[in-house]
């Protein structure tokens, strides 16, 4: 007989008058790895911040190895064995491991901190799960992947038995990802029970015994993973079939359109994020950049799109030099963005869908004539590419601000691509986007391609960027340190290269 170590039951969570949770039911047995999967909103992090006392449920119970409790915040919580990961680490940057593990915890020798023996405590942690770090190394000088260690031994230093992880693999590189799968498994076979918030298949398929899928905030079924496939869970997810083949004809690569050369773009902190960054993009072709968070990407589409100066270096476009003219030349000129940060740079909230589907072109025939608006034209325009790109609700009358994320960048990414540019930069264009959304976004941007434009894609997730492009580059610091036909990538390379592995890896320039 398996024991139930959580038993979650009818739980509701109301934010006003919006279910995030609709009477969702829970059950994970001791030492098993169970996914939560969902869309992006599903309501996933949501059950899990109740189960970890962050939030109190509008109603139902929960039951911690067969007992009732109330977990009425995070101590509750960490008193009966429930440990979280969240998706942003809570850790103090210029403190070492084991100062971050042991803050916030009761001394145990007075009020001087016992250092030492926390030290041997954590790595005999460390040992017995696989979780290797440097217990006096500072956290600003480990990475990420490590990071993310530290907060896991701080919940097993606590004496967590369940762990809960809020989609642990975002920040990862392949090859961290495949290191924590290891110690998740690890940790399970120790009497260690997960819960990992994920909405990729693969990782589920890879790690997870049972699978609880969670759609539009109600619970569709919980599943052995044994039993299903990746169509089969993304069907659940998204409530009907998901096509995962990206069909694409041979490359045919025409001229170059886009000439990048040199340049150098500073972040906020006014530090070199694009350091001397050269690439030459052609038309008729997908350019993936390839690079963990970070690396100066979001800088560098800034830099080439007119938002952020661009310090020494040239953009040229079609022999022309765009190198710091303003985003509106930039788009007139000819090369469109879905940009990375919708809320901000893509639409005016204030408008209506309608409005924003036409806010580049209300200038141009039909959507004004004679300097006055064609309103029929303007919705009928909106009304098509709502029904094509699946928007929610489907009226064009609704205020952008309304709208769920994913919602908002469909919109974006229609007006975008129905701008029909000459270079189209699609920085993230899928994130938060549902399989169903992310299969006709990957359409486009082949079209386009087949079209003869040129399509400058930068994302996060590896397997999009493997299998649109054409030409991989990676961007590791600032600099584009390797450039691969697509045909020769796979995940292992390119993770080396992202993470500064490459062979032309240079020292690091001060
Ligand atoms: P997931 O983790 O599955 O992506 P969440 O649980 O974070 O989804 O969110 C589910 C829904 O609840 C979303 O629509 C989100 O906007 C809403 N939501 C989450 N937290 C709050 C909050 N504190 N206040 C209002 N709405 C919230
Ligand atoms: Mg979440």
């Amino acid at each position: 007989m398996d024991m139930k170590v959580i038993e979650m039951k009818n739980i509701i969570k109301k934010f006003g008058s919006f279910t995030a949770n609709d009477n969702i039911d829970l059950s994970v047995h001791k030492g098993e790895i169970h996914a939560l999967l969902g869309e992006n909103g599903a309501g996933k992090s949501t059950l899990m911040n109740i189960l970890y006392g962050l939030y109190t449920p509008t109603s139902g119970e929960i039951y911690i190895n067969g007992k009732k409790i109330n977990i009425t915040n995070p101590n509750v919580a960490i008193k009966h064995g429930i440990g979280m990961v969240h998706q942003h680490f809570m850790l103090v940057d210029t403190f070492t491991v084991v100062e971050n593990i042991i803050l916030g915890m009761e001394t145990t020798n007075g009020p001087v901190l016992d250092i030492k023996r926390a030290t041997k405590k954590v790595e005999e942690l460390s040992k017995k799960y696989g979780l290797f770090v440097d217990p006096n190394a500072k956290i600003q000088d480990i990475s990420v992947g490590m990071q993310q260690r530290v907060e896991i031994l701080k919940a097993l230093y606590r004496g967590a038995d369940i762990l809960i992880l809020d989609e642990p693999t975002a920040v990862l590189t392949p090859q961290e990802i495949d290191e924590l799968i290891n110690i998740m498994r690890s940790l399970a076979s120790q009497g260690k029970t997960i819960i990992i918030i994920t909405h990729k298949l693969k990782e589920i398929k890879a790690v997870a015994d049972y699978c609880t899928v969670i759609r539009r905030g109600k619970k569709i079924d919980t599943v052995k993973v044994e039993s299903v496939n990746e169509e089969e869970l993304a069907e659940m997810m998204v409530g009907r079939q998901v096509s995962f083949t990206v069909d694409k004809k041979n490359v045919n690569r025409g001229k170059k359109v886009l000439d990048i050369k040199d340049i150098v773009v500073k972040d906020n902190r006014k530090l070199n994020a694009v350091n001397n960054l050269s690439l030459d993009i052609y038309s008729g072709e997908i350019l993936g950049i390839a690079g963990i968070d970070g690396n100066g990407q979001s800088e560098f589409i800034e830099g080439i799109t007119g938002l952020r100066p661009i310090e020494s270096g040239q953009v040229i476009f079609d022999e022309k030099d765009i190198t710091n003219k303003s985003p509106f030349e930039i788009i007139n000129a000819g090369l469109s963005t879905i940009p990375e940060d919708r809320q901000r740079r893509g639409l005016v909230l204030d408008f209506t869908i309608a409005e924003n589907m036409i806010l580049e072109n209300y200038h141009k025939e039909p959507f004004s004539r004679k300097g006055r608006l064609n309103h029929k034209a303007i919705e009928d325009f909106s009304e098509k590419l709502i029904e094509k790109f699946d928007v929610r609700p489907r009226n064009h009358g609704q205020k952008a601000g309304a709208l769920s994320g994913g919602n908002q960048q469909k919109v974006i990414i229609a007006r975008e691509i129905t701008n029909n540019p000459e270079v189209l930069i699609a920085a993230q264009p899928t994130r938060g986007l549902d399989v169903g959304a992310i299969e006709y976004v990957h359409k486009y941007l082949i079209e386009q391609r087949d079209n003869g434009r040129a399509v400058l894609l930068i994302s996060f997730e590896l397997d999009e960027v493997i299998n649109l492009s054409d030409r991989i580059a990676v961007i590791y610091e600032g600099k584009i340190v390797d450039i691969i036909d697509a045909k020769d990538a796979d995940e292992r390379t390119l993770g080396l290269l992202m993470a500064g592995g490459g062979a032309n890896n240079e020292e690091d320039e001060e």
